[in-house]
């Protein structure tokens, strides 16, 4: 670690109230309230992907709020906001989120590719409040060469900017941990915490874990006693209030390979134990579990892979 990263795991993290996710009451099967789900594909109208999580039993679902690949979209109409928030079957998810696109960069050290980067940001969570999402995942950046410390200080202003100008819009935004693969800043705890400590408005940020991403960056989650103490390290540094929403994907790479490969649950690296924990630990009870693994347009992976992680709370 270097010697300017060692001095932000000092710096305390603000409390804020969070919004969790609310569960609708009744049901007594408890195995109904857990929220599992999967990124799901937004092809032929964002109104699609509900029934597409709904086909494959889902209670929880993660979706782009525009094509992936690109910058800016012309904005959603009142018609598809209306037959996405009035879907028959949207109340059959009791959490569904946002994951902005791939090309945004907070720390991009070429000014027109931040400058496209703040306003791509703006217009996703612009987005994401129309469609009523509470948080959109982000990862927080690549510093390309400038160091770590540079590109920390570069998103949390990239942060202040874009919130300073949508000031109602209430999607908060969910920092994503990273596998750190080449200058991409999040592959450490305390890079969240400090990018949280540091912006204007911390309460409108939280956090996303996804196991891929920590294990490949060198949090082993590979045995009982190895998950614990990641996530008592993940609650000392950055406090179990923030993390909103958990990436469930196994990883083709080893611990600390800093690659970023997701595999299906039980295929790979990281082993099932992490996975069963997640599953049945009451702490992470609340908080929405999404796949992110390789599918096909039949989803039969997903129905896999959804099975196997059910299959793990009894056991
Ligand atoms: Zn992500
Ligand atoms: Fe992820
Ligand atoms: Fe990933």
């Amino acid at each position: 670690m270097k010697p300017a990263t060692r001095s932000l795991q000092s710096r305390a993290v603000c409390q804020s109230k969070i919004q969790k996710p609310v569960l609708s009451e009744g049901r007594t099967d408890p195995k109904s309230k857990i929220l599992l789900g999967a990124h799901m594909s937004i092809g032929g109208g964002v109104h699609m992907a509900i029934q597409r999580a709904c086909s494959v039993g889902c209670t929880t679902m993660q979706i782009f709020v525009k094509n992936n690949m690109q910058w800016l979209a012309r904005p959603l109409t009142r018609r598809e906001i209306g037959a996405f928030l009035n879907h028959s079957q949207r109340h059959e998810l009791l959490s569904i989120f946002a994951h902005a696109n791939y090309l945004i960069n907070l720390a991009a050290t070429n000014p027109q590719f931040h400058a496209n980067s703040l306003r791509s940001l703006s217009e996703e969570l612009i987005r994401a409040d129309q469609l009523k999402l509470p948080f959109l995942v982000l990862h927080p950046g690549a510093h390309l060469g400038a160091g770590e410390e540079a590109g920390l200080e570069k998103i949390i202003e990239s942060i202040d900017h874009v919130f300073s100008r949508i000031p109602k819009i209430k999607t908060r935004i969910a920092l994503e941990t990273t596998a750190g693969q080449g200058s991409c800043l999040g592959s450490k705890f305390e890079h969240l915490a400090y990018i949280i400590s540091r912006v204007r408005e911390p309460e409108r940020l939280c956090v996303c874990l996804d196991t891929a991403h920590i294990f490949a960056a060198g949090y082993d989650i590979g045995s009982e006693s190895a998950v614990r103490k990641t996530f008592r390290e993940f609650d000392r540094v950055i406090l179990r209030d923030r993390l909103v929403a958990i990436h469930v994907n196994d990883s083709k790479t080893a611990c600390g390979s800093r690659v970023d490969r997701h595999e299906h649950i039980g295929r790979g690296k990281i082993g099932l134990e992490a996975f069963r924990i997640i599953m049945r630990d009451h702490r992470f009870r609340k908080i929405p579990k999404v796949l992110e693994t390789p599918k096909g347009k039949d989803l039969r992976e997903d129905v896999e892979n959804l099975k196997t992680l059910r299959g793990l709370i009894g056991s």
